[in-house]
């Protein structure tokens, strides 16, 4: 077996102790005779995995009482249509432009109602965090919407947005239990896990109660309604069960890891190594303003196209791979998410000083 660094944008990295625990679990659940993916969900000892799982969560984010926890599917996408469908009211929504996947969720919200761009990055290719001191919130607005980090872009809020007191919601697929948040200054958090933790097929939501109600738009169908997941404690119809397993198993290994914390003071190193190296290098240049780097994608270039397809290539060969930066952007891309080990950084950035003492600039 031999596993290589693996910079992937999502579907990410994992850990390999969880990989291993799942493996060893496969043919036999903790003496249930069948695999997690086997068993029923309605079964005593299902129950107890997506139970533990939501404890563990909430534990690890500190989660009030007034929140609900939520395992659904469909991916982050889906959110993007079930947050106004649920939570439009005025049918107002206020969204914040800040890359592709903020700009998706604001144009599928505007298939419900409303949907502002009341700030935007779009100017400079999504390469900041506009401010958001002041924004002109409609008086209107059922919510201020962002996306927390942006995984292509390399770009994170750093301080959220003033909402002038709308709920808050927020698409933290890719910065996920990176670091300790304070869940009370939103209204809905979510994230699709397969960034930063675990597999795809899997969304959580968290959810402040009062904006789980009855009251959603005409239409809106019983799986797309929050109030259908949170009353049946996200058993409703059978969940991504093996996906929810394998987050638990993550939740439990964060906790070993002394929570997110630890987590975020472990990711700060990380980038900091790559980041570093970054600045001093003369062929490898970040693209994203420093004051709103992302601890979890990290975008760079040399400037020259032929020669970062070079790069990536070669990377590939050593050992790191998926370094090719998005589509839309182009040059590289490594995303360094939770776990990513440090040998991994370090390993690429020393890639990257041979490769740039092979490909010297004048
Ligand atoms: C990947 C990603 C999405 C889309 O996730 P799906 O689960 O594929 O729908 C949405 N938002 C952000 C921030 C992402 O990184």
């Amino acid at each position: 077996m031999s596993r290589v660094y693996n910079f992937s944008a999502g579907p990410a990295v994992l850990p390999e102790e969880v990989l291993k625990e799942a493996a060893s679990e496969m043919l036999d659940y903790q003496g249930t005779g069948m695999s997690v993916m086997e068993m029923s969900h309605r079964s005593k000892a299902y129950q107890t995995i997506i139970d533990d799982a939501e404890k563990d969560l909430r534990e690890l984010m500190n989660i009030p009482d007034n929140y609900k926890v939520l395992f659904l599917q469909g991916g982050a996408s889906q959110q993007f249509a079930m947050i106004p469908m649920n939570l439009f009211k005025n049918k107002v929504g206020d969204y914040i432009i800040t890359g592709q996947w903020a700009k998706k969720a604001w144009q599928e919200a505007k298939l419900y109602g409303t949907a502002n761009a009341i700030a935007s990055s779009a100017d400079k290719t999504f390469t900041y965090i506009p401010d958001c001191s002041d924004l002109p919130i409609d008086d209107d607005a059922d919510y201020v919407y962002i996306c927390q980090n942006n995984t292509i872009y390399g770009t994170v809020y750093h301080e959220l947005p003033n909402t002038k007191g709308k709920t808050l919601v927020a698409d933290v697929s890719s910065c996920f239990l990176s670091e300790p948040i304070d869940v009370t200054k939103y209204g809905v958090i979510y994230g699709g896990v397969q960034k930063n933790v675990g597999p795809a097929g899997v969304v959580i939501v968290i959810i402040r109660e009062d904006l789980i109600t009855e009251d959603v738009l005409p239409g809106t169908p019983t799986m797309l309604r929050y109030k259908t997941h949170a009353d049946a404690g996200s058993l409703y119809n059978t969940p991504p069960c093996y996906g929810i397993y394998i987050c638990g198993k993550v939740f439990k290994w964060l906790k070993a890891k002394g929570g997110l914390t630890a987590m975020k003071e472990y990711n700060e190193k990380k980038a900091k190594i790559l980041y570093d190296f970054l600045d001093s290098s003369k062929l490898f240049k970040g693209t994203v303003e420093k004051k709103d780097r992302s601890l979890m994608n990290v975008p760079f270039v040399t400037g020259d196209a032929d020669l970062d397809a070079l790069f990536v290539k070669e990377a590939k060969a050593a050992g790191l791979e998926n370094l090719k930066g998005h589509r839309t952007v182009g040059g590289m891309r490594a995303s360094i998410y939770n776990a990513m080990p440090m040998e991994g950084v370090e390993k690429l950035v020393a890639f990257m000083k041979d490769f740039e003492a092979k490909h010297p600039v004048e």
